[in-house]
Parts: C-alpha cells; sequence; structure tokens
C-alpha cells in the first residue's frame, strides 16, 4: 500500500459534497460548521437552488436554538460553501462525500468522474443506504481509498455514522473517515460490507413490513407508528421514519437488497410503489404514509 502511516492526522482541507438533496445539505451543514470549505455539487440545477436556501435556514434555526455551541459557526458558515453543477469543481477536495440517488448507475457514473478529477490521495466516501461498498469501490481506480460513511437523517442531529469497511479499504482510509467525523463531533461505528449493512437491512424490512400492514388493512399508518413508540419506546415509528428518509430513497434501497441479496422479503410492497407513484414521496413532499404540513 502506498499510503503513509500518517493520513490519518492530515486534515482534508476541502471537502467536496455530491448532490444538494436530504442527505448532501445535512452533512454540509455538520462540514460548514466545523468550519471546513465545502463544495457541493449537484446537476439540477432546482436542487442547487434550493441547497443555499435550505442551509441557511437550517444554520439559522440552529443558531436560535443555540443547538450548535461549543464548535460551530452559524453565523458566517454559508459563505465557505461553494455550491457547482461541475464535478470538476471537486479537483481540489481531499476528501468527497457523495450523496447522489441510490442508484447504481447514477453512483457509477459520480464515482468515476470523480476518480478522472480528483488526485490519487483522496479519499471517497459514499453515504449510500444499502449498495456494498465492494461494488462502489469497483467503479474507481482506488479501491483502498474508498469507504462508507452511513449519515443517518438529519445528519447535524445524529451523534454516530455507520461506517462500512469493504476489504479492499484500508486502514489509514478508515482512519481518516473517523478523524473527520471526530472533527464533527460524531463518532463512528465500523462494520463489516454487506448489502444493506447492518442499519438498513434491517430498517428496510421493518418499513416494507410495517407498509404491508396498512395495505392489507390490518391498522392503519398512525396505529403502527403508535405501537412502536409506545409499545417499544421507539422515538418515531417505522412509517414516520420512512416518511423522513423519502420512500423513493426506501423504495431504491429495498430495490437494491433485492437486487443483492435475491430475497424475496426485500421487493417493495405495492402500497409503497403506489406511494412513489402518486409522488407521495414522504417529508420533502408533505405526504407520504402521514401528512406534513410544511414541506421542504
Ligand atoms: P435526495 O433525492 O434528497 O438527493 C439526491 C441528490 O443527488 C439530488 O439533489 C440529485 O439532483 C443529486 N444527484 C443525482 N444524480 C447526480 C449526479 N449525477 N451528479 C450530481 N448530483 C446528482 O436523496 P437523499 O435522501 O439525500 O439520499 C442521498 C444518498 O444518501 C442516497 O444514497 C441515500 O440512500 C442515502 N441516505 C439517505 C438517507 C435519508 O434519510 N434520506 C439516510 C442515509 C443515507
Amino acid at each position: 500500500m502506498s499510503e503513509r502511516n500518517d493520513d490519518a492526522e492530515r486534515p482534508p482541507g476541502v471537502v467536496g459534497v455530491v448532490g444538494a438533496g436530504t442527505m448532501g445539505v445535512g452533512i454540509t451543514q455538520c462540514l460548514a460548521e466545523a468550519g471546513y470549505p465545502v463544495v457541493v455539487v449537484d446537476d439540477d440545477p432546482g436542487a442547487l437552488a434550493a441547497g443555499p436556501r435550505r442551509l441557511r435556514d437550517a444554520l439559522r434555526t440552529r443558531l436560535l436554538a443555540g443547538s450548535g455551541a461549543g464548535r460551530s459557526r452559524p453565523a458566517d458558515a454559508t459563505g465557505e460553501v461553494v455550491w457547482t453543477d461541475r464535478l470538476a469543481d471537486l479537483s481540489g477536495a481531499g476528501f468527497v462525500i457523495e450523496c447522489a440517488f441510490e442508484r447504481v448507475p447514477v453512483k457509477r457514473a459520480v464515482l468515476a468522474g470523480l476518480d478522472e478529477v480528483c488526485p490519487p490521495p483522496t479519499v471517497f466516501a459514499s453515504c449510500t443506504s444499502a449498495i456494498p461498498v465492494t461494488r462502489l469501490a469497483s467503479f474507481t481506480g482506488r479501491a483502498d481509498r474508498m469507504i462508507g460513511m452511513h449519515f443517518m437523517n438529519p445528519a447535524p442531529l445524529k451523534p454516530t455514522v455507520e461506517v462500512v469497511r469493504a476489504p479492499t479499504t484500508s486502514q489509514p482510509t478508515v482512519d481518516r473517515a473517523l478523524a473527520l467525523l471526530a472533527s464533527l463531533g460524531k463518532s463512528g461505528v465500523v462494520v463489516g460490507d454487506a448489502p444493506g449493512f447492518v442499519s438498513n437491512r434491517v430498517l428496510m424490512l421493518t418499513v416494507n413490513e410495517a407498509a404491508r400492514v396498512v395495505e392489507e388493512g390490518t391498522a392503519d399508518a398512525d396505529a403502527v407508528d403508535q405501537i412502536f413508540r409506545e409499545c417499544f419506546g421507539h422515538p418515531m415509528g417505522p412509517l414516520r421514519t420512512a416518511d423522513l428518509i423519502g420512500l423513493d430513497t426506501i423504495r431504491d434501497s429495498l430495490l437494491v437488497l433485492l437486487e443483492h441479496t435475491g430475497d424475496d422479503r426485500f421487493t417493495p410492497c405495492r402500497l409503497l410503489d403506489d406511494l412513489v407513484g402518486q409522488g407521495a414521496l414522504g417529508r420533502k413532499a408533505g405526504k407520504g404514509f402521514h401528512d406534513h404540513p410544511a414541506p421542504r
């Protein structure tokens, strides 16, 4: 391995984020608050236009709530974020976090493009929900510098990140990912590489099954979530969690799990298909399993 042992000590400088959606903006907020210069790339003009406003609103909310105290610089953090539609603008990034759609062809194109524009030492992390990191690494010429960093949603409020180490991921890359997380005030739990890792192998099945219960008329979405909250002490039921994640992302993740495991339990249920088909994508659309009065 050509990497030096002191790689983990080296601050990444500019951090790149690909995808200005739910996760990309949340992760950008974490990075900006920690003082990193960030370059965010998105190929959708609508997402690029909405991103700065969503970031500004989130930083302002945090400032008012006082929840970013200690390490954040919420007042001026937006000024250090560059928004662009050009992957080539990541040529100076030391660390890139990919947060594009949960579809293999999309991630393949992004990672292959990054591999061309970023210098060899740059680490690529993917926020994928379910795609094996080994597969993502195969789209690059730097499998040792590819890792999974599965932030949870909303990223600024979640203290722990599922860090996915593929067999090809080098120890210095794991160290650099954990060091970056530590600088954001977060910790990482390192797990092995498998479809859905730990979190979504379990969660996606739970969401699909909960949706099936509603589809079959056994209970409505409120009752399902109430049982998980009040009987099991979960802060949120599985269907409200699904709305928060985005039903399109849930469906895409189930299809990835189905493709990589061949296990029919991961086939998205009809109700999920129908809601996605109707554009009822959850919180971001104002409607999903539940109504959300303030869509973002
Ligand atoms: P999203 O749909 O909110 O945003 C994805 C963004 O990626 C969009 O703005 C889109 O325009 C952009 N994009 C797509 N293709 C692109 C390309 N070729 N180049 C540049 N930008 C591109 O999705 P999200 O919920 O933020 O999810 C992003 C990733 O994070 C997915 O892999 C998802 O599985 C994962 N994830 C999501 C959640 C969640 O709760 N939503 C949690 C953890 C991980």
